[in-house]
């Protein structure tokens, strides 16, 4: 990545986002959306697209679609349309997929990254249905024998969110998909897994020499399932058409596949131009109407987004940025956040907790964001105890392991376990005293200016009592026994 010829380059990404709305119910139909269930146990004349089913349009489906344009900070079009996509896949019934063309749900949106801060801006948001799943028997679509088709997600309700080319780096991508995700889980509009494909991620990506005007042929590569597969992939793709574009070829508009395994692009087909879709409006379904007191009601409404919650951290809590920052990677973080301050508990002691040692322990463990393994009622109690003075902080790690693992509260933790800090003067001063007896050589070094080996006597004591001396008392404890001794 370090040869002449790549600061001469400069790549362009627009990114197409599809995301499945978190509704009870399908886009057309009254069949549940829930993802995991037994194959083709939701499916109806609708989604399976027989002959002579009418689609109609679930009113659930377009508010959450308004809400997620309003986040993106689109302007909606009151009046839209839905067209026929067509294309033959097995798990297209229909031939044609409802989505919308020339006329969008709502445009003119943009997200805001902040390093380099700028604006990615949002051509467009529009609605449509996602297809069903076709499960090929065998790791390759090319050694399997035969497929399967589950049409449980055939018309489940999608919006796609289609960027300007105005991304020009992987970690610009990253940055854009990261804060779209937060948006939309704030939001409330979709669970947005990429795991379990709520939120999946197509990007287009062209190369030109740097001070061209026009944009070079763009390449797209679809339904990436990671960040880390986008950035991947960017990075390669950049490399690859740059060499083509230096060696004096044409790159051609093409589909390719990235594959995960051996972290390269392949050709997947030629590209299809939208005059292969033959679009045209579905006579099944009337243009969307909406009224503008409801757009209104919905944008009077609103979720808190993400920066909002960041800057009420920042200026009424006192939090740095930072704190404000982690705290809103998810939903369910911030709300228990709040709940714990509601609480009574001290913002910045909670912050730190939830950022070290909740969210340390909910990573190495492999939990989710929205699986919070502790009440917030407890958590507080564990960090009262700490400010009470009762457990050392380092003993309140382990506390809150055990509470974590067991569901006991932290103050039968600590009576069962026996974790009581120990405080009583005079229990510290026969240990302090002995610790001194024992060390004589520390001792004389430290009369002789040497205050590094305080520690070790701390240390020392700290060891005698399992870490459950008072710190603060040990330490006026030694410096007074020491002084007497000076
Ligand atoms: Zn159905």
């Amino acid at each position: 990545m370090t040869d002449k010829g790549h600061e001469a380059y400069e790549m362009m990404v627009g990114l197409e986002v599809h995301v499945e709305l978190a509704t009870e119910t399908k886009m057309f139909c009254r069949c549940s959306a829930r993802f995991g269930d037994p194959p083709n146990s939701n499916i109806c004349p609708i989604c399976m697209g027989l002959p002579g089913a009418l689609p109609q349009p679930n009113a659930e489906a377009v508010r959450l679609a308004v809400i997620a344009a309003l986040a993106l900070n689109c302007s909606i079009n009151l009046r839209s349309r839905f067209d026929r996509k067509h294309y033959f896949y097995p798990d297209l019934p229909k031939g044609y997929q409802i989505s919308q063309f020339d006329i969008p749900l709502a445009q003119g949106g943009y997200i805001e990254i902040d390093n380099p801060r700028k604006k990615i801006r949002i051509n467009r948001v529009h609605m449509e249905e996602d297809a069903g799943k076709s499960i090929h028997a065998g790791d390759e679509i090319t050694t399997a024998r035969y497929s399967l088709l589950d049409f449980n997600r055939s018309g489940v309700p999608l919006i796609e969110i289609v960027s300007e080319p105005d991304i020009a780096s992987p970690e610009e991508a990253r940055q854009y998909l990261e804060k779209l995700q937060r948006t939309l889980a704030y939001a409330g509009v979709s669970d947005v897994k990429m795991e379990e494909g709520s939120m999946r991620v197509d990007c287009n990506i062209s190369v030109r020499k740097k001070g061209e005007e026009t944009r070079g042929t763009p390449c797209e590569m679809k339904n990436l399932s990671s960040f880390r597969a986008v950035t991947r992939a960017l990075a390669y793709e950049f490399e690859r058409q740059k060499e083509i574009l230096e060696a004096g070829g044409n790159i051609r508009r093409e589909t390719r596949h990235w594959d995960e395994a051996e972290e390269v692009t392949k050709l997947l087909r030629v590209k299809q131009t939208s005059d292969d879709y033959r679009y045209f409006p579905d006579p099944d379904l009337p243009p969307l109407e909406l009224s503008r007191e409801f757009v209104d009601e919905i944008r009077d409404n609103m979720p808190m987004l993400p920066e909002e919650i960041v800057r009420y951290y920042t200026e009424e809590l006192g939090l740095p940025e930072y704190d404000g920052q982690v705290l809103t990677m998810d939903p369910a973080i911030s709300r228990f956040f709040d709940e714990c301050v509601s609480l009574g508990g001290d913002p910045k002691t909670v912050s730190n907790w939830i950022m070290v040692e909740l969210l340390g322990y909910m990573k190495d463990k492999g939990i989710p964001y929205d699986e919070i393994p502790v009440s917030a009622e407890h958590f507080v109690s564990m960090l009262n105890l700490i400010e009470d003075g009762l457990i050392s902080g380092k003993i309140a790690k382990d506390v809150l392991v055990s509470v974590i693992e067991t569901g006991k509260a932290p103050e039968v933790i600590v009576k069962e376990k026996g974790l009581e800090q120990i405080s009583d003067e005079e229990t510290l001063a026969k240990i302090v005293d002995e610790v001194i007896a024992n060390n004589q050589s520390v001792v004389e070094e430290i009369k002789g200016g040497k205050d590094k080996a305080f520690g070790f006597l701390v240390g020392q004591v700290m060891k005698m009592t399992k870490g459950k001396a008072n710190p603060a008392k040990v330490n006026d404890l030694l410096r007074q026994r020491l002084s007497e001794m000076m």
